[in-house]
């Protein structure tokens, strides 16, 4: 199960649909972070985060909705290297996606 998981994710990150709906995302937030700037902090972002991890959610893996622009920093406060799932800040990111997106999301895991 761990493998397989591990691998649609790889196949994700390696496609050419992937680099593509990458770099709209890059440009729809326009190349900043998106964390940051709600701290008023302008900062850059070369990082596309999957707010529902690719792992648990391979069908959202290209939804526009589920991706978010971040900085290195912010990015490495999202996932958890241990359990490989979100943090708590993770999860509130996640929260506030679903609270802006609504039915484009799917429902919030009682985790
Ligand atoms: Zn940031
Ligand atoms: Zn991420």
């Amino acid at each position: 199960m761990k493998y397989e998981k591990a691998t649609e994710k790889a196949a994700v990150y390696k496609g050419s649909r992937w680099q593509k709906k990458r770099a709209y995302i890059l440009k729809r937030d326009g190349y900043k972070c998106q964390e940051c700037a709600r701290y008023g902090r302008q900062r850059q972002g070369a990082h596309v985060h999957h707010v529902y991890p690719v792992e648990f959610y391979p069908e959202e893996a290209y939804n526009s909705c589920n991706l978010i622009t971040l900085c290195r920093q912010c990015h490495n406060k999202m996932h958890d290297r241990e359990t490989h799932g979100l943090t708590a800040t993770g999860k509130a990111l996640q929260k506030r996606m679903k609270q802006r997106y609504g039915s484009r999301l799917p429902p919030l895991e009682a985790n």
